[in-house]
């Protein structure tokens, strides 16, 4: 999953936007033309598209520096967009984030509703915003137990639809 795809992302159940994005694994995607995709950037900045606050609950656990580097960059780069006319150039930095890094294993979670999903469960880096009907039980406790060391406890024994117990 490409941090572009977290501007549009919305709960399946509650419609919820922005969803806290957990990283546990992280890699990266080589960028022909990053003036061309910077363009691309523009252009959905000024329909909308883009959304500031996904960029907030973003949580980087892997060992991957450069996804904070860049996420920390993109952050600024996007605070100080609504005071210009931005030019492509402006926007090299939220490229490079967007579309240069990829997500293969972490997990989404809904404040509103408390849910969560996995990202790279089955397939590194797709994630499954499932209703709750549509998810296989074992395969996300499975994930979870998996994933526990890094993933806070809030996503593992604190969320829907399935949780792990935690031994008291
Ligand atoms: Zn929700």
């Amino acid at each position: 999953m490409k941090p572009w795809l977290l501007n549009i992302l919305a709960c399946p159940i509650c419609k919820e936007h922005p969803l806290t994005t957990y990283v546990l694994k992280v890699g990266k995607n080589r960028l022909r033309d990053r003036k061309g995709l910077a363009g691309e950037l523009i252009a959905h900045y000024q329909k909308g598209v883009l959304s500031e606050p996904s960029l907030e609950p973003v949580h980087n656990f892997s060992k991957d520096k450069t996804f904070d580097t860049r996420l920390t960059k993109a952050r600024k780069v996007f605070a100080s967009l609504s005071k210009q006319k931005p030019e492509p150039i402006d926007l090299v930095p939220l490229v490079d984030y967007f579309h240069g890094l990829e997500v293969l294993v972490g997990a989404l979670r809904c404040e509103k509703c408390k849910r969560w999903f996995p990202i790279g469960s089955r397939i590194e880096s797709i994630p499954e915003l499932l209703p709750d009907a549509g998810r296989d039980e074992k395969a996300d406790l499975t994930f979870l137990r998996k994933h526990a060391d890094m993933l806070p406890q809030v996503i593992v024994s604190d969320s829907k639809p399935f949780a792990v117990k935690v031994k008291s």
